[in-house]
């Protein structure tokens, strides 16, 4: 390694270490004329790859030219996709390395749409710019929104052409997070494992990802609580900004609790919890008003692929794992009216307070309120903001809800945290992405400055963000591949 790549890099490989079944070392397929769009220096100081130059971040991230400290490997998983059993495997991408960053935190540096891999099943192992590019505004709206999101270091344009429902230019996201592993690792590992190698694979994930219980005497089982309590957390958050994922399956989902894998992914403008705009979600397995429901389902699985790692007993371990389950739905509800309530600035809650929030949803789809839009009306605290108060329901909601805060600078600025004034807006977001593809990005542009300041309350242009009516009726939003 010479001295310029130290400084550069300070990588690690550490899965490498695990059995080799979980990889194969795969190199990215050769780019075209590769272009770069977009490389993100916040990002890139963050994890400490700032000082990579205009040609070394071309070749690194385009898949051409890696690093010597770079090892390329395709990870193996499997995965319930809507309730099926399958294996699949990075398919279409693969991990450079593991980049320390000067805060010493580890991140997994991926490159998706890098081409072929012993995963890919019939697929050609890329992915379309518009999906990169949209992949890139989607994950950057969620961290600005103060969500845990794995981010996009950089955005590559190839002038090879890629066949979907039509034909795009190809693209190369690079990807950054915590790790790549999944519910769905957890899946594979339980098929293909043996239980010593089972128990190699808990081990580096807790040292990795929870090292404060690696002395614990049951690091098996409070795995499993940490596992589940970021999944609360994460889905709570979703639903405190109405993201809708679109494609839950146990492969997207993130064992550190990162939002990942950003293919059909929208946010809800009216509220209805029935929301799905998935163009394969026909049944709305993953609507908006299902997300609870479905990480339930998810942490079943993973909670069984742990069975043989719990105890030597089955049955007890069921039994251990059974009882972890159905603390679920009490900490989902109560983790999610205390984000209600702090969306409402009420502080010191109590039961009463329950039948406010509810009350206030079965208003706003009564009535078809936009989500987003009436938190921040109630933040805004404003009378030409208020176009609710027509609606004798609502007016009366509000007063007993007035009545209810008791200091409201406090509660002002609770709720200017929790509710955005801006959010990639489903209309904003095609419009901009069709721009692109004919070569003009002011929209887009002008969409990433946008999403990146989503509670900012205090610009004298403040407004609410409308939505053209009737656009979401027929909106559709595809995987992505
Ligand atoms: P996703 O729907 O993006 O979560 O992908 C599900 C599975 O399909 C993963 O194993 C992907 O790696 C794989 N996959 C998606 N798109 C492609 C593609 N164009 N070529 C090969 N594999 C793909
Ligand atoms: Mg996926």
């Amino acid at each position: 390694m010479s001295k310029n790549i130290k400084k550069k890099w300070n990588t690690d490989n550490s899965y490498l270490e695990l059995p080799s079944k979980l990889y194969t070392k795969q190199l990215p397929e050769k780019c075209f004329n590769p272009k770069l769009l977009y490389y993100n220096y916040d990002l890139a100081k963050r994890i400490g790859c700032e000082s990579l130059s205009k040609s070394e971040i071309l070749d690194i991230f385009s898949g051409n030219k890696l690093s010597k400290s770079h090892t390329s490997i395709s990870q193996a998983y499997a995965g319930h996709q809507f309730g099926h059993f399958n294996i699949l495997g990075d398919g279409r991408a693969v991990l450079l390395c593991e980049q320390i960053a000067p805060d010493n935190i580890r991140y997994d540096i991926q490159l998706k749409g890098s081409g072929q891999t012993p995963y890919s099943r019939r697929g050609d192992g890329k992915a379309t710019i518009t999906s990169v590019l949209r992949e890139y505004l989607m994950s950057e709206a969620m961290f600005y929104l103060n969500i845990p999101t794995t981010r996009s270091l950089a955005v590559i344009e190839s002038s090879e052409k890629i066949f979907r429902e039509k034909v795009f230019n190809r693209g190369i996201l690079t990807r950054v997070s915590l790790s790549h592993i999944r519910f769905g690792t957890f899946e594979f590992v339980r098929k293909f494992c043996t239980k010593d190698e089972m128990e190699i694979f808990i081990k580096y994930v807790i040292n990795r990802h929870f090292p404060q219980i690696s002395n614990s005497c049951t690091p098996v089982l409070n795995f499993f609580e940490l596992v589940m309590q970021k999944q609360v957390d994460l889905i709570v958050d979703w639903m405190r900004v109405g993201f809708i994922h679109g494609v839950m399956n146990t492969d997207n989902m993130s064992i550190p609790g990162e939002t990942i894998d950003y293919g059909p992914c929208a946010f809800m403008n009216i509220y209805n919890p029935d929301t799905a705009f998935s163009s394969i979600d026909v049944n709305r397995r993953y609507s908006f008003g299902n997300q609870p429901k479905i990480t339930f389902w998810n942490l079943n699985i993973l909670a069984n692929t742990l069975i043989p790692l719990i105890s030597n007993n089955e049955e007890n371990s069921k039994k251990i794992i059974r009882e972890r389950m159905d603390k679920f739905p009490t900490i989902f509800k109560n983790s999610w009216y205390n984000m209600m309530f702090k969306k409402l600035g009420i502080i010191s809650s109590d039961n009463e307070d329950k039948i406010l929030v509810k009350s206030l949803l079965r208003i706003m789809e009564k009535y078809k309120l936009d989500y987003n839009n009436t938190f921040a009306a109630l933040t805004m605290d404003n009378s030409s903001v208020d176009f609710f108060l027509k609606i004798n329901e609502f007016k009366n909601w509000k007063e007993r809800w007035k009545n209810r805060l008791n200091n409201s600078s406090k509660s002002l600025k609770s709720m200017k945290k929790q509710n955005p004034i801006i959010i990639p807006r489903n209309h904003l977001v095609e419009e901009a992405l069709e721009n692109t593809i004919n070569g003009d990005f002011t929209n887009y542009n002008n969409l990433l400055n946008l999403i990146s300041k989503p509670y900012d309350y205090n610009k004298s242009d403040c407004n609410l963000q409308t939505t053209p009516k009737g656009f979401d009726d027929s909106y559709r939003t595809f995987c992505g591949t």
